[in-house]
């Protein structure tokens, strides 16, 4: 579904990600775990195109194309969606409005009619309450005073409106509470179809408890250094991150 290749890519003039290649499978969930530092949120920025990060070498290749050619808006459109580590506060944004304008950018450019403004209303109403968010998250400025775990549960509500393609959820489950990760398990539980891709950032076993992935790859020194199935995390737990390391 999305073949990145030998991606070199750097923050601020250094180089953080070293050659990396990952293979991500359609309708496949895909969880990186790594050390702090080793570059995970960089690799889920270089795929978005976030403006922080310089892809010096390598391709990403998406429905036929290098997804690095394209804007950030269009790589939205072509159905990758990130949530970041941490979400940024845009005071002066309503949330229900942004939202909305990133829907019917979606669905002007998929051809389809655009969902008008009491149509969603109710749609956002319903996941706002299906996700166990208070009501007024709808009014309020995007992320604006949002504690950590309404942040993320936002995040999902955005993916859960946008229906993305390809999803990348960078520590989504970080400083949640356990209702929270829930939540926010259960809600990327629902956007499982057997078709969309997940890559699923975490330090963590508990939410990989819940999404069940198909895939552990350890991410180290800006490269994957290691690929396998979930008994990789219990292995990760015990040994650490060094012992992987050594036999890579
Ligand atoms: P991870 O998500 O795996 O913890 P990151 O990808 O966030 O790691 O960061 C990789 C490296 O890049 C770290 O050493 C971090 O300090 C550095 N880095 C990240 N963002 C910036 C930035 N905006 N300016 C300078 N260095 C950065
Ligand atoms: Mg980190
Ligand atoms: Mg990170």
């Amino acid at each position: 579904m999305m073949e990145i290749k030998n991606l070199h890519a750097a923050i601020g003039g250094n180089t953080i990600l070293k050659g990396l290649s990952l293979t991500l499978e359609k309708g496949k969930v895909h969880a990186i775990m790594g050390p702090n530092g080793a570059g995970k949120s960089t690799l889920s920025k270089a795929v978005v195109g976030h403006y922080d990060v310089d892809v010096t070498e390598g391709e990403i290749i998406y429905d036929g194309q290098n997804v690095l050619e394209l804007e950030p808006e269009e790589r939205a459109l072509a159905g990758i969606f990130l949530s970041f580590q941490n979400p940024v506060e845009v005071p002066g944004v309503n949330n229900a409005y942004f939202l909305r304008t990133a829907l019917n950018a979606k669905e002007r450019h998929e051809g389809k009619p655009e969902t008008n403004a009491a149509q969603f209303l109710r749609l956002m109403r319903s996941h706002v309450e299906q996700l166990g968010m208070k009501p007024d998250m709808i009014s309020r400025n995007l992320n604006e005073g949002f504690s950590g775990g309404e942040k993320k549960r936002n995040e999902i509500l955005q993916m859960e409106i946008l229906q993305p393609d390809v999803i990348l959820l960078d520590e989504i489950d970080s400083g949640l509470d356990i209702d929270a990760l829930k939540a926010v398990s259960e809600g990327i539980n629902r956007m499982k179809n057997g078709e969309r891709t997940f890559l699923v950032i975490t330090h963590y076993s508990r939410i990989l408890d819940y999404i069940d992935p198909d895939y552990i790859h350890v991410l180290q020194d800006g490269k994957i250094v290691k690929t396998g199935g979930p008994e990789l995390v219990k292995r990760l737990e015990s040994e650490g991150y060094g012992a992987i390391a050594e036999d890579a």
